[in-house]
């Protein structure tokens, strides 16, 4: 018997609350786009019909860090403009990530210059580097789907009253995970 054929007859599925959260943040990733100079174009175009970054589940790009868990910085950053762009992570809830996207964003790139930041990782946790000038929009979107694996690979951890953590114990996978059924509604 086949996975819908199992679920219409049985009317449930079972899974674990960890895989349900992982598979929902990383299906519905809501970018804040920070299109600081040149390959902004290139994110545009990343978000845009021809690339259509919603077949990837991230296309609400919704320009309010609050809103928001995924930032893409995406230009020459400024010491002067770090602080902006700092501020903005700082606004974001977490769980976060950030891609660095160009060599400008990532190393500061041809500008050896007193006034451009040599990587924004200098003050901030990136997750994933997108190299290039500027960056083609598929490097953007296989920079999108390494977070969606790095979300898939996240284990969930306890803090006891004395402040130790600990990984909960992994539980037998379900029989029929969501992917799984997903994967089957796709292909049929
Ligand atoms: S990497 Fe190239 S395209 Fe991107 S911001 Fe720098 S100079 Fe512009």
């Amino acid at each position: 018997m086949g996975l819908i054929e199992t679920v219409e007859r049985q009317g449930f599925l079972t899974t674990t609350v960890e895989d349900l959260v992982k598979w929902a943040r990383k299906s519905a990733l809501w970018p804040m786009p920070l299109g600081i100079s040149c390959c902004a174009i290139e994110m545009m175009a990343f978000a845009g019909p021809k690339f259509d970054v919603s077949r990837f589940g991230a296309e609400v790009f919704r320009f309010s860090p609050r809103q928001s868990d995924l930032l893409i910085v995406a230009g020459t950053v400024t010491y002067k403009m770090s602080w902006v762009v700092r501020k903005i992570y700082d606004q974001m809830p977490d769980p976060k990530w950030v891609i660095a996207m160009g060599v400008c964003t990532s190393t500061g790139g041809m500008y050896r210059s007193y006034s451009v930041v040599q990587g924004i990782d200098q003050f901030l946790p990136v997750d994933v580097y997108v190299g290039g000038c500027p960056p083609r929009p598929e490097s953007l979107l296989k920079a999108l789907m390494f977070i969606q694996e790095k979300i898939d690979r996240e284990r969930a951890i306890i803090i006891d009253e004395q402040g130790e953590t600990r990984e909960i114990p992994k539980v037998p996978q379900p029989p029929v995970s969501i992917e799984d059924v997903v994967q089957e509604i796709v292909e049929s």
